[in-house]
């Protein structure tokens, strides 16, 4: 695709970053499944090996079917760049990797993804990383956290599993004064539903493993640069101010301009921490982006409908769903969020954690899994799985209580998903 003037989002998810194989003429983006690409001569390997000519040298580095995603999802999102890796975890710390170092701390929200929470809090301790853990809607207490050794603000737009929405433009004012970067998990709500870009934020991460994908079928991760971000105002990102050694003295920023951040997690992330993402798992991610903005209405009216219903029925404690007129995210959904919260929300169920262990395993059509986005309706139980390994403090402050379940809500018809939880809640909570 040439590069159209304004090509709406339903166009871009289609075309974006892809273009018929110069060698065949084949439409849909090939698998190029090929750990190497053959130099022309010499010279041009020397060129390849010193970033003075961008191609493909190592498919741990750059891999065509990979670069269509990349481009694909830069341009959805609004970014100049992006790197794809293995998972989103990879993406999180291949995020916070040329910005961080040891002593150095992420001023991150409380309300994350279970992993995320265990990510930050425990494993990055063992690169000399720490994150202050705040609660995102007091935004003095998010600019009280920063310090002299923050290297960046993190949260997530649409929050797993609270039925939360963070104010990104508030919380990006507050880093662009700190000037540290924000970066956004968009994994819940997409780039359809949210663009933090537009709102702000530096860089964008996403588990691809989910909506983006949409079939549950490959694990993935993506770090999207907006190509905003001054890199060399401060002493702060030697990374990719200062001279790089393993580049002969290169310095990114200076070198590469926007493209600084997406340069150095191909140049230094991928080379070095090899959390690649393989071409095959790019070709499914790429054939369910084709489809987004579809598979998010859809998900979004059944949550709606979903969630509304659960609201009134006597078995349920609480649903807590920003798309719901008495969440008191609604306001703020409603600006920020207009195509809708996501489908993502948690219940509370009465009879507590038992009752919850019941439902899921009552109901016919929601599958009791560990993921979400898929175009199948699923539910989790998060106290005993996910968030297993969190205290009961952070549980609470995660969204993810004893007695709340999490439902992602899918595409299939939406009376028998309202079937299905009928008799399983009657069931689960049945004297
Ligand atoms: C699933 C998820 C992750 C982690 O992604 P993986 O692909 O499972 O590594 C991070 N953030 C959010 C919001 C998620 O839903």
């Amino acid at each position: 695709m040439t590069d159209g003037p304004n090509y709406g989002f339903d166009t871009l998810q289609v075309h974006a970053g892809a273009r018929p194989d110069p060698a065949t003429g084949a439409r849909q983006t090939p698998i190029y499944q090929s750990t190497s690409y053959v130099f022309r001569d010499a010279d041009h390997a020397a060129a390849l090996f010193n970033l003075q000519e961008v191609g493909y040298i190592y498919s741990r580095l750059t891999n065509p079917t990979v670069a269509v995603l990349q481009e694909r999802i830069a341009t959805l999102e609004g970014g100049v760049g992006a790197v794809c890796c293995s998972s989103g975890h990879a993406a999180q710390i291949m995020s916070l990797f040329p910005l961080m170092g040891p002593g150095c701390n992420v001023v991150v929200s409380t309300r994350l993804y279970g992993g995320s929470i265990t990510q930050f809090s425990q494993t990055i301790k063992r690169f000399g990383w720490s994150a202050t853990f705040v609660d995102f809607d007091d935004t003095d207490a998010v600019a009280a956290a920063i310090d002299d050794d923050t290297r960046a603000v993190f949260c997530e737009s649409v929050s797993n599993p609270g039925g939360y929405v963070t104010d990104i433009p508030a919380i990006a004012a507050i880093a662009d004064k700190a000037g540290l970067p924000l970066i956004v998990d968009n994994t819940s709500a997409t780039p359809y539903l949210c663009r933090p870009i537009e709102m702000g934020a530096t860089l964008v991460v996403h588990s691809t493993t989910k909506y983006l994908t949409g079939s549950g079928t490959v694990t993935g991760g993506c770090v999207v640069d907006s190509g905003k971000f001054d890199w060399s105002q401060s002493d702060k990102f030697p990374s990719l101010s200062a001279p790089e050694p393993a580049y002969h003295g290169l310095k990114f920023h200076e070198t590469f301009g926007e493209l600084a951040f997406t340069f150095h997690g191909i140049a230094i992330g991928l080379r070095d921490l090899g959390m690649t993402m393989n071409p095959q798992g790019a070709h499914y991610t790429l054939l369910g982006i084709e489809t987004l903005s579809l598979r998010m209405d859809r998900h979004v009216a059944n949550a709606k409908k979903i969630a509304a219903w659960l609201e009134k029925d006597d078995r349920i404690e609480k649903v807590t769903y920003a798309g719901l007129e008495s969440s008191p995210y609604a306001e703020r959904a409603g600006k920020l969020y207009p195509k809708g919260a996501g489908a993502l929300f948690t219940c509370a169920v009465k009879g507590g954690y038992d009752a919850c262990i019941k439902l899921v395993d009552n109901l016919e059509i929601f599958s009791h899994v560990a993921n979400l986005g898929d175009t199948r309706s699923l539910i989790i139980h998060p106290a005993s799985t996910t968030h297993r390994q969190l205290t009961e403090e952070q549980q609470e402050a995660a969204g993810a209580a004893p007695d709340t379940v999490r439902l992602s809500i899918g595409i299939e018809t939406v009376e028998d998903l309202l079937a299905d939880l009928d008799q399983a809640l009657n069931k689960a909570t049945a004297a």
